[in-house]
């Protein structure tokens, strides 16, 4: 017998329509209702929150991830997280970043509320408790499970703004599959570093890379309060020549920069050698994220500098999406 835990958080996989499809939260979670049986598996489920997935923060991450730590001496086989999908893909590698990694983790939501036509959420909430009671998914790291797919918190993201088929893994793929009969994995994730933190920094920010971004933008930022920035650069990582000197303004006043790119396929690189080009920015003392996309180097950057990580330390952590 596996005992999985169920915590929720909200998101419309909580949430009902009124007659004019205009979707909210509720009070009570209808999925509290939705009867799971399975002669193998007790589900215990539990309120950790009721937020739509935009008034998440890094602080209720933490609440949630401090939740799951707990499970772990509680004799729990496995863990299901359900959430709003938005914001699904930051708590999730939140938590992959933080946690030991050997219990299955499993993240959820819908893209139907609960009394629309069609809803996905007893759906996938079923699929996610099934993948957390296969012994298939310990030691995978924490996984998302949406539509009959199985995706890594590193790479999974939310692709469409509202069709059930949104969550995607561009480049690498889903590393398994919920079948009819059973729970199928087909990749293996290289393993990563875990750094467990316990509280948390502030003042990370995100900023998306266009044509003639002006250098005006950067220097908003260079405050002394702003711990690190994480730039979706163009193509494998360049930037406008404006933006160059605002660049290594915020460098020399050591506040860490990283680069990922704005392409939704591939990794970030220094390929090209010329004033906003990769190496040039490289050079400057830009850190180089491969294979994450802007949200998620982020939460990485922003709990590596939480853990206490500086210079050459913080630049190892970052620049490798592996360790
Ligand atoms: N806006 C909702 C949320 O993230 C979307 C969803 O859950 O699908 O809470």
């Amino acid at each position: 017998m596996k005992k999985i835990l169920a915590l929720h958080t909200g998101g419309t996989i909580s949430m009902s329509a009124n007659d004019l499809g205009e979707v909210s939260t509720n009070e009570e979670n209808p999925l509290l209702d939705s009867r799971f049986i399975n002669d193998n598996i007790t589900l215990t489920n539990e309120t950790v929150l009721n937020k739509p997935s935009e008034h998440i923060t890094p602080a209720d991450m933490l609440i949630i991830q401090k939740r799951v730590k707990e499970a772990e001496t509680q004799a729990y086989d496995g863990v299901v997280i359900t959430h709003g999908t938005d914001t699904l893909e930051e708590t999730a590698y939140f938590l992959d970043l933080t946690l030991p990694n050997h219990l299955p983790i499993v993240l959820t939501g819908a893209m139907r509320s609960s009394n629309e036509i069609g809803s996905d959420g007893v759906y996938n909430f079923q699929s996610a408790i099934l993948t957390a009671a296969s012994d298939e998914s310990l030691d995978k790291g924490v996984l998302v499970v949406m539509n009959d797919e199985i995706h890594t918190a590193r790479y999974v993201t939310k692709t469409h703004t509202t069709n059930v088929d949104t969550f995607r893994t561009p480049t690498f793929g889903p590393i398994g599959l919920v079948g009819k009969r059973g729970i199928h994995y087909f990749q293996e994730l290289i393993q990563q570093t875990v750094v467990p933190i316990d509280h948390l920094k502030h003042n990370v920010y995100l900023l998306k890379a266009y044509a003639g971004m002006p250098a005006s933008l950067l220097a908003c930022l260079d405050q002394p309060e702003t711990n690190g920035l994480v730039i979706e650069g163009l193509g494998a990582g360049n930037m406008p020549l404006e933006t160059v000197q605002a660049i290594q303004q915020l460098l020399d006043d050591q506040i860490p920069v990283v680069m990922v790119s704005r392409c939704y396929n591939g990794v970030a690189e220094p390929i090209y050698d010329y004033p906003g080009g990769g190496i040039d920015l490289e050079r400057m003392g830009v850190t180089f994220c491969q294979g994450l996309n802007g949200p998620k180097a982020r939460i990485k950057l922003l709990i590596g500098i939480s853990a206490g990580l500086k210079g050459q330390s913080l630049r190892d952590y970052i620049s490798n999406a592996v360790s």
